[in-house]
């Protein structure tokens, strides 16, 4: 038995089977059910989200000889006529399909358009399929207005174009236009795994979930990927691995180990990391571009938390990413992904493109050094902890005010740790003396206590000035303001724009 690659052997035959395409579906039932099918329909969308498929549906339904009389297109094409069967086959006589890829010139055209003035032999209508439209020649255009300025009544156009904009627009203006969507990968996913089922083929569902993504809105892709897997796989489960290697994809493992070592502070093991990849035949490029994709969905998952649970990514990919989220700022996920975008440039154009891509991570460790550093940004667990450590190991002597709050809460000083973030209006700080406004919720002794705890741990006198002045904001007041400021950045940051676009409910925050 011959194998049927599953593109066509599930190709959808009625608008009912059309996957993720509900609008376009409803707009041609409408049309199909009050005979009004426009003599001209352009098909617009990006490779393999059906466009010929669809192409083919209207002209079935347009010549179905189900109800024996031609005078009604079918809904739901019969799939048994000889009309059906023909269009099936390919062996119409009234429906040309044409492939304006080859053939491009003003003669094809005019043969075409001459063949337009005769009436159908076998069907309703004669219909003229062109693919690639966009390819066709400026004479050619031409050639082609001029029917579809005064079509014959027995003649429909169906156009199909990945690229709108090299239409005419006197060309345009003729047609009914459809936009065919972009698959969602969760649509993908459902379609493959349907498929799949009837094919009695097992698959790992994170392996469903990378053909998915890899497939980029292309249920054509998706299928003809899978195809290979299924063959790759012989008769186990297309599982992960296989999907990896197939599609020369880094494993996901070490690439999320690779920005978990430059986040923890340890580039020697993530440049160690990188060339192991190289050393497996890995592309600098591509390994760059699944870099930025990752820090993508890491950013996607600190500001909308349920993509968490969506299916459409693999549960690895989830799991690694939520850990990403949680530990670094958006602010320093933010400044890698530009730096990786500008990295991406520098590997494509370089002479040495897996240099390029050492240098970029290097730069990028770098960046979430100078970001990480509290005086530049108020960041979270890590930055504190290391402050502490720092103070404490490095200098008997808080240098900072901030240094000095660390320092009560290192030495247990909860309550009045608390007072210090809470009430307390800095006028001046220096090691040992600290002036200061006091708000009304710190106990009257406040003075008193913070000096007898400061040269407790220190053992250095302090001196505590305390005055009516509270004009200056409280370290948590100051972070609260930064926090802002950092979120309305973040808004302003164009990937946050896009992802806010994509998710319109979703809220930034600063952590
Ligand atoms: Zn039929």
């Amino acid at each position: 038995m011959s194998y049927r690659v599953l593109a066509r052997k599930y190709r959808p035959q009625n608008l009912e089977q059309l996957v993720g395409q509900e609008n376009l579906a409803q707009s041609l039932k409408n049309a199909f059910e009050n005979d009004r099918v426009p003599h001209a329909i352009l098909l617009h969308g990006i490779r393999g989200v059906g466009k010929t498929t669809t192409a083919r549906i209207i002209a079935k339904s347009l010549n179905c000889l189900a109800d024996g009389t031609l005078k009604q297109p079918q809904v739901t094409p019969c799939d048994i006529c000889v009309s059906c069967q023909g269009i099936l086959s390919d062996r119409h006589m009234d429906v040309v399909e044409i492939d304006a890829a080859s053939h491009t010139g003003v003669d094809d055209m005019r043969e075409l358009t001459e063949s337009s003035r005769y009436k159908a032999v076998q069907g309703r209508y004669k219909i003229f399929i062109i693919d690639e439209v966009h390819m066709l020649s400026k004479s050619a255009f031409n050639a082609l207005l001029k029917t579809l300025e005064e079509p014959p009544l027995h003649v429909k156009f169906i156009f199909a174009t990945t690229e709108i904009k090299k239409i005419p627009d006197t060309i345009l203006s003729r047609c009914m236009r459809f936009d065919l969507s972009v698959m969602q990968p969760a649509k993908i996913i459902k379609h493959l795994q349907d498929i799949l089922e009837k094919e009695s083929v097992l698959a790992e569902a994170d392996a469903l979930a990378m053909i998915a993504r890899a497939a980029d809105g292309s249920m054509r892709d998706a299928l003809s990927i899978t195809d290979q897997a299924i063959m790759l796989s012989g008769s186990t489960t297309v599982s992960v691995t296989i999907v990896e290697a197939m599609l020369g994809l880094s494993s996901r493992d070490a690439l999320f180990g690779i920005f978990e070592s430059i986040f923890k502070g340890n580039i020697e093991q993530a440049i160690q990391s990188l060339h192991t990849i190289y050393d497996n035949g890995g592309d600098p490029l591509l390994i760059t571009q699944d870099l930025i994709h990752i820090l993508y969905w890491v950013i996607c998952l600190k500001n909308v938390p349920s993509l968490s649970k969506d299916i459409a990514w693999p549960e690895a990919d989830r799991q690694k990413g939520q850990q990403l989220a949680t530990s670094l700022p958006t602010s320093v996920l933010l400044q890698s992904w530009d730096l990786m975008q500008k990295s991406h440039d520098d590997v494509r154009n370089s002479h040495q493109p897996s240099q390029a891509l050492d240098i970029a991570l290097m730069r990028l460790a770098f960046v979430k050094d100078v970001l990480a550093n509290p005086s530049a940004v108020s960041g979270g667990q890590n930055v504190q902890s290391s402050s502490v450590t720092s103070s404490v190991s490095r200098a008997s002597m808080p240098q900072t005010f901030e240094a000095m709050a660390d320092l009560l809460l290192y030495a247990k000083e909860g309550l009045l740790h608390g007072h210090v973030l809470h009430d307390v209006h800095l006028i001046s700080y220096a090691p040992g003396h600290l002036v200061c406004g006091l708000s009304g919720r710190a106990p009257k002794n406040f003075g008193k206590l913070l000096k007898a705890a400061c040269e407790r741990i220190t053992k250095q006198p302090w001196n505590i000035e305390l005055r009516q002045d509270n004009s200056t904001p409280t370290i948590v007041q100051a972070k609260a303001i930064e926090r802002e400021n950092l979120r309305q950045q973040a808004l302003d940051h164009p990937l946050i724009k896009e992802i806010l676009h994509v998710f319109p409910d979703a809220k930034v925050t600063i952590n």
